[in-house]
């Protein structure tokens, strides 16, 4: 995340208005917050001891639909970020086109230090705090850093507690067995290998071109998982300790390389089918090697800030698919611009994981669940038309896909406020 994270959305929100030449007065309400809250949420700890954390809720802009986006547990979250975080859940909600607002809430705590029966209560607070302002309808949480599934659980309970209603669409990322969506696990990265087909489709990369993919999480692995499958050769793959190489670039299944990870608590330099491991035609590599790799696409799927000024110019692949939130600094994107690599920008290429939140908000309000199959299929259409949407735009203004894709946004929020009345 950039010093001031809010500083550099504003920047690239006057960016795309003055590209698209968007109406100041629609742009000016968009550089405030609908509503920000704070709040400190006291909390016995296991030792007796009463202690308080400060929690916030950003309502960012909820012109198209309920406010929309996660709840981080962190300790150096701050008001700057959640605001910034927030702003960046309208735009990403606006370019996957689905009818959501956008939205972000925090905890500065370190969850690590906590237990389950700490974390259990101290999300419970978070809802009663907020509670007047969630609903369905009005503001719809979900997991973000450090929160997960089972913090879903404990918040939908402790709203229906306090409103007598079992709602569960007043979050999602929830557990299966209270309403949360098949596919929900695998979405943000099914959702960037379907980016990554229309990707290919306009620069004519062919099946079997080299991919490099940094960050073996949740998100990285099934972009990576869904790629291999597809035909593409995964040829480098990263966790935080470092990575491994496919010297000769035939690909490697990222299955194998999670299982011989799990054996042996780390990704290192030999590639394992069962106990049989190769560890002539594959070294290990670190982050840094990863990123400057002569690949087709290269995959930032882990951290913000991974290619900023210094390194970019060692940057060799052919396009750039952004997974992680921000792993690009703003002068890396101009010096890519200018180089003509095309880089993907977060707002669309992970919009799987808030497109398949938006499903399961919408099969919790209609009662009807769908196969995992249907899931999939929706969400292709969501993020096809989004990339060709984002290309378009590009196009026509002639400027890069992070500015096409804000144009995209900006265009769907400013007619939902016009359509409302809201400006102008
Ligand atoms: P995760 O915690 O499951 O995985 C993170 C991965 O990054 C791990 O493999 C970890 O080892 C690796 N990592 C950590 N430090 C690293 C370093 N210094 N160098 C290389 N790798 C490092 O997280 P995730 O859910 O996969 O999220 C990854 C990114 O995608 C984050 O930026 C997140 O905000 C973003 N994102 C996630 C979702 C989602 O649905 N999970 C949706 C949108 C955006």
């Amino acid at each position: 995340m950039a010093e001031n994270p809010f500083a550099n959305a504003m920047r690239q929100l006057k960016k795309a208005a003055a590209v698209a030449q968007l109406d100041p007065l629609f742009i000016a309400s968009l550089q405030k917050p609908q509503r920000i809250m704070e709040a400190n949420l006291s909390i016995t700890m296991d030792s007796g001891v009463v202690q308080t954390f400060t929690a916030f809720r950003v309502q960012y802009n909820d012109a198209r639909g309920p406010f929309k986006g996660g709840i981080r547990y962190y300790p150096k979250v701050d008001l700057n970020e959640v605001k910034a975080l927030a702003f960046w859940m309208t735009m990403k909600c606006g370019v996957a086109g689905i009818p959501m607002g956008g939205g972000k809430g925090g905890i500065i705590v370190d969850v690590k230090k906590l237990s389950a029966r700490e974390i259990e209560a101290l999300s419970r607070a978070w809802v009663r705090a907020f509670a007047k302002y969630l609903g369905p309808r009005t503001d719809v949480p979900a997991p973000d850093v450090y929160t997960t599934p089972q913090i879903m659980g404990w918040m939908v309970d402790e709203y229906a507690r306090l409103t007598g209603n079992w709602e569960p669409a007043v979050f999602t990322g929830k557990p299966l067995a209270i309403g949360g969506s098949l596919g929900r696990t695998e979405a943000t990265g099914f959702g960037g290998a379907m980016v990554f087909e229309e990707l290919a489709k306009k620069l004519k990369i062919k099946k079997g071109a080299t991919v490099a993919v940094q960050g073996f999480g949740n998100v990285g692995y099934y972009v990576a998982e869904k790629l291999h499958d597809m035909g593409y050769k995964i040829v480098a793959l990263s966790d935080s300790k470092g990575g491994i190489l496919d010297i000769r670039g035939k690909g490697m299944d990222p299955r194998n390389v999670l299982a011989s990870k799990k054996e042996k608590g780390m990704i290192d330099g030999c590639y394992c089918l069962g106990s049989v491991c190769d560890c002539e035609h594959y070294k290990q590599i670190t982050n840094d090697q990863l990123l400057q790799l002569k690949v087709d696409v290269l995959i930032p799927a882990a951290l913000e800030n991974v290619i900023t000024a210094k390194n970019v110019g060692k940057i060799k692949a052919k396009a750039i698919i952004e997974m992680a939130n921000g792993p690009l600094t703003p002068d890396a994107d101009e010096k890519l611009f200018r180089r003509k690599i095309p880089v993907v920008p977060d707002i669309l290429s992970n919009a799987g994981g808030v497109t398949v939140s938006y499903f399961e908000w919408a099969q919790n309000l209609s009662g009807v669940y769908w196969t995992k199959a249907d899931v999939f299929q929706k969400l292709r259409a969501v993020m096809t038309t989004g990339f060709n949407d984002v290309w378009a735009a590009a196009e026509k203004y002639k400027v890069d896909l992070r500015t096409g894709a804000y144009v995209v946004a900006l265009k769907r929020v400013e007619d939902a406020m016009k359509a409302r009345g809201l400006v102008k």
